[in-house]
């Protein structure tokens, strides 16, 4: 019997709740939007969300800003980034990354990755030793945690300075700890699709007080910082405020009512992905020739998608197998196109870098697929899903 199409689509989120919808309203009927615009002693919307998040992240600061790629980009220019200053990257994430690292005018170096999808640690020395790059942007990449502790143990023999994009790791620990909170700096994306939903939006977590001060000012908030909540006491500011220009790119109170609500679910938000994810990969696991990343038992991590190679499959197969499943209404995102198409892109693509050989990471870009596991799907969904990815897969495995 022939299997029946999935309707549902990959882009829908949940709705924005009630609690988040009359938070919006009273902000909107109060008109002032601004964060900055407040009476005396008040703490905007944006402030008391940065203040909520650095209590849900475990870190002493909080900024909240225009989107994550600006986060990135205040990240590592209050990191000290130089012009032309090598900055150490996975070759496997999104194009925001690479365009954050150029944004704040340095050049990104890509780190090969392994097949559990994180960066390959044997080829991040060999590169740190080869640019002397000061600088490690490290992005959790489809949720997926490298060895912390081996990470870490690089950075600190090396002296790297690390930021973390955590755009797919919001509430994902090793072991205890926040991914996030293991370097200088943790930088989160609200965009629709991340974790909490504000149609745009970024935060920026750390514990170093300079450095944040630095982040608050480029942030555009003129000599209005000690508005901040979540921010390190004023005397911190007192020649950063005058050295540091002015990036504007603040967030606004309406999307900050929108996010306290949700961040009060968020954990609830992480188990049901983390059901849908079990139950999609323990089908795709039952299948000899395809193959799931492996996770590390220190993970808690956050199944908001899934990812699953077929070695051996050529480029055209690759796409023959995407378009059976879209036929049957699955999209699957594949990182191997040479053309980028959609939110996907690989290091071939972004032309404005020097073009850098990394063929173990395209050997497994090549078989790799991808997609989303919204909230807005059932398990049956999920079971149904995953049945045609697997009808689908047949003819392509290699016995
Ligand atoms: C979404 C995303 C970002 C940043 O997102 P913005 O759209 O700028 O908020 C950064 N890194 C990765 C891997 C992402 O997917």
């Amino acid at each position: 019997m022939a299997i029946k199409a999935f309707t549902r689509p990959f882009t829908q989120q949940e709705p924005i709740n009630q609690e988040a919808i009359d938070a919006a309203t009273e902000v909107l009927k109060s008109g002032r939007l601004h964060r900055y615009n407040t009476f005396e002693n008040e703490l905007s919307e944006v402030s008391l969300l940065e203040q909520e998040y650095a209590a849900y992240q475990g870190s002493k600061y909080c900024l909240a800003c225009a989107s994550g790629g600006y986060a990135m980009t205040i990240a590592l220019k209050a990191a000290g980034l130089k012009l032309g200053e090598s900055v150490l990257t996975n070759a496997f994430t999104l194009a925001p990354v690479p365009g954050s690292i150029s944004n704040a005018g340095g050049t990104p170096v890509f780190v090969e990755i392994t097949k559990d999808l994180v960066l390959d640690l044997d080829d991040l020395s060999k590169k740190v030793s080869e640019s002397g790059a000061r600088f490690l942007l490290i992005s959790h990449m489809r949720g997926h945690l490298v060895d912390m502790d081996k990470l870490m143990q690089i950075v600190n023999e090396y002296h790297l300075i690390l930021i973390e994009d955590c755009a797919h790791t919001m509430g994902t620990q090793w072991r205890k700890q926040k991914s996030g909170n293991f370097g200088l700096a943790g930088c989160f994306s609200t965009q629709t699709y991340k974790h909490l939903n504000s149609g745009e939006g970024g935060l920026l977590t750390s514990n170093d007080e300079e450095f944040m001060a630095r982040a608050i000012i480029y942030s555009g908030s003129y000599m209005l910082y000690e508005r901040h909540s979540a921010a390190p006491s004023s005397e911190v500011f007192s020649e950063i405020r005058l050295q540091t220009p002015n990036y504007s790119g603040r967030m606004d109170n309406l999307r900050a009512s929108i996010l306290r609500p949700q961040l009060k679910n968020l954990e609830k938000s992480i188990n049901r992905w983390n059901e849908r994810y079990q139950l999609v990969e323990a089908e795709l696991r039952e299948i000899n020739g395809m193959e799931v990343p492996q996770r590390l038992d220190e993970e808690r991590y956050v199944g908001s998608s899934i990812q699953f190679r077929i070695p051996g499959i050529t480029k055209s197969e690759a796409e023959r197998f995407i378009k059976k499943n879209k036929q049957l209404g699955v999209e699957l995102k594949w990182f191997g196109n040479d053309d980028p198409s959609g939110f996907t892109s690989n290091h071939k693509s972004w032309k404005y870098v020097s073009q850098q050989q990394l063929n173990i990471s395209d050997d497994i870009l090549s078989s790799l697929f991808d997609l989303r596991l919204p909230l807005t799907f059932s398990l049956e969904d999920c079971m149904h899903l995953s049945k045609i990815i697997i009808e689908c897969s047949n003819e392509f495995i290699k016995k």
